[in-house]
């Protein structure tokens, strides 16, 4: 795990889109106090012109804007930025999480949200981003061991076969940790471009995986399921020490 030494988030500056002054206000207290910079506007244009600047290293993006709407947002930073976008929403309908994902946002929480796992999912973000440590191509994590470049996979010291799509699947996983990826992405990564909603594949191949990485969906140690949107890989997540500069 290439954990940040503590004190690194200083470095880093938060893009906080959000017409909510009370929430605005909220985010900035929590950000600041973990050394973090804040930039803020109430909406949309800004939050386009605050990307195009290029200060920002990562962008809490509302959904629901006065001006424009933040999916539309998303997609017009996305025509020119790849930085991580998590977005805040207070809609509960799970169709406008999976756009804003499919849409290119690397995560969402949902208002009323808590603050600890917010930061959580904003580190992960971080540590994922152009510029953070290097993909690792050895990943070990309780008793698991995967060797993404040899694409060899070992359990408590034994070989585990495994086929090419269930390959395909946890490099697409292991790659992005901590990143919720979408039925979409996952299907298109793995199975091609010509796919998209055949979720029952994944449900049989992520169930292969988990039984041949002694993992199980009702207390996962690898892979979390979100119900009716993706996967997560969270092995990391639970792995890491504690980050006293960060938590
Ligand atoms: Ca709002």
């Amino acid at each position: 795990m290439s954990a940040a030494a503590p004190g690194d988030s200083a470095r880093h500056v938060i893009a906080v889109v959000e017409d909510d002054a009370a929430l605005r206000r909220a985010l900035r207290t929590s950000l600041r106090a973990r050394g973090f910079d804040v930039r803020e506007v109430a909406t949309g244009e800004e939050g386009v012109v605050l990307a195009a600047d290029a200060v920002a290293d990562a962008f809490l993006l509302d959904l629901g804007l006065p001006d424009i709407d933040g999916l539309d947002v998303l997609a017009r930073i996305r025509e020119f930025s790849a930085v991580p976008i998590i977005v805040l929403t207070a809609r509960d309908r799970q169709a406008d999480k999976v756009r804003a994902l499919d849409a290119g946002a690397d995560d969402y929480v949902t208002k009323p949200f808590d603050t600890e796992e917010l930061l959580a999912r904003l580190r992960a973000a971080l540590r994922r981003a152009p510029g953070g440590p290097p993909a690792r191509t050895v990943v070990q994590c309780d008793g698991v061991e995967i060797d993404l470049a040899r694409r060899l996979v070992t359990v408590g010291g034994e070989a585990v076969h495994l086929t090419r799509t269930e390959l395909g699947l946890l490099e697409a996983l292991v790659t992005n940790p901590g990143k919720l990826l979408t039925h979409q992405e996952l299907l298109r990564r793995v199975w091609g471009q010509g796919y998209g909603t055949e979720s029952e594949y994944l449900r049989v191949y992520v169930a292969q995986l988990r039984r041949k990485l002694g993992d199980a969906a009702s207390s996962p140690r690898f892979i979390l399921t979100e119900p009716g949107i993706g996967y997560r890989w969270i092995a990391d997540e639970l792995a890491a020490p504690p980050q006293p500069g960060l938590a």
